[in-house]
């Protein structure tokens, strides 16, 4: 061999050793991409997993909410406020019989208890119904189901 050629292969040799270590390099990169891409893929899975269960957190919130103002404010306190009705036109008929001296069981009219009533006026039953006075010492009445004291 001549010793231009036995330089040119040891050159080329040298290159392509040069070549393999670059071609290393890059496969080391393309690997660690692909491990990123992996994690990457893993954790948008998490994401919507959690976003899904904040949006299941949400309707959650909001059928409690919905149940919260709905139930409690209009059924419950229809009664509640229907209740503190019956009270005051018993206390406004108790006041009413004292000072007229009516005894026990005597009549009454709405009219003679509206001057012992807020705005001088009968209170109404926020569920419709219909309030009767059943005379001297005995509770006023409402005819819907369930509104008794
Ligand atoms: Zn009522």
């Amino acid at each position: 061999m001549l010793r231009s050629e036995r330089d040119d292969a040891v050159n080329r040799l040298a290159v392509f050793r040069d070549e393999t270590e670059r071609l290393k390099v890059d496969q080391a990169a393309l690997f660690k991409v692909r491990a990123e891409m992996a994690l990457l893929r893993q954790q948008t899975n998490e994401l919507s997993r959690l976003a899904a269960g904040v949006r299941q957190l949400r309707n959650l919130q909001r059928v409690d909410e919905a149940q919260a103002s709905v139930q409690p404010l209009s059924v419950l306190s229809d009664l509640e406020r229907c209740r503190d009705n019956l009270r005051r036109i018993s206390a406004a008929v108790e006041q009413y019989a004292l000072e007229k001296k009516q005894v026990q069981g005597e009549k009454v009219y709405p009219g003679d208890i509206l001057p012992y009533l807020v705005k001088k006026e009968l209170p109404h039953c926020p569920a419709g119904g219909i309030y009767s006075l059943r005379g001297v010492g005995n509770d006023a009445t409402c005819s819907m189901d369930g509104h008794t004291l």
